[in-house]
């Protein structure tokens, strides 16, 4: 079954958003797997956010488009300089208080989790989604300030992503194998006939 991993960031801890969060996981039908609230070392932070060309690009991109729209200059040279730029922030960020990490068990975990969480910016991201209804922060509001967006939580965004940072916050015997009602409910397909 596809896994997934979340990290709850300080600005969800600090705020007392942590039940909330995961109770969506649970009402959609995932299954907790792995879970600690945990103060991320540097070498953690470092090795979860692997600085890529793809992840560079990526945050560049996202970012750009938004001040094309709003007819704004956008005030960094490329990709590598907003990338390196928003890398170091989001390291200090997540170091900053505890945050929670989990592993999420489910049939297409990966996008079910994202679709739940919504896009990385909060004030564009869909009313019913995580982000969309308990964050309201702005590229704009965040590179004024010079910080990372708060927007309460990461999920990775591929199963390869996946696969990369599970083992950043778990090792094997923190991932727990067990029995949850849905693997009857939702999986099992003698469920009602048995
Ligand atoms: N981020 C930011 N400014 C940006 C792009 C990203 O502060 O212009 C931060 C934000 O906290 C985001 C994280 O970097 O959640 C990782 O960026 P990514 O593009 O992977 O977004 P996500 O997958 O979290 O939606
Ligand atoms: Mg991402």
């Amino acid at each position: 079954m596809e896994q997934t991993l979340v990290l709850l960031k300080p600005d969800a801890v600090q705020r007392g958003l942590i039940g909330e969060i995961i109770g969506r996981f649970e009402k959609v039908g995932l299954k907790l797997v792995a879970l600690k609230l945990v103060r991320a070392s540097h070498e953690e932070v470092d090795r979860h956010y692997a600085l890529t060309e793809e992840w560079m690009l990526g945050v560049y991109t996202k970012a750009k488009t938004k001040y094309d729209a709003r007819g704004e200059a956008f005030p960094f040279a490329d990709h590598v300089a907003y990338g390196s730029e928003i890398k170091r922030g989001l390291v200090e960020f997540l170091k900053s208080a505890p945050i929670v990490a989990m592993v999420l068990e489910g049939e297409q975990a990966v996008p079910l989790v994202r679709k739940l969480v919504g896009a990385t910016e909060p004030a564009s991201s869909a009313p019913g989604t995580i982000r969309g209804d308990l964050s309201l922060d702005t590229y704009a509001l965040s590179n004024g300030q010079s910080r990372p967006i708060r927007n309460l939580i990461h999920a990775s965004g591929t199963v390869d992503e996946a696969k990369h940072e599970i083992p950043v916050w778990f090792t094997d015997k923190e991932l727990h194998t067990y029995e949850h009602v849905n693997d009857r409910v939702q999986y099992d397909a003698k469920w009602f006939l048995s």
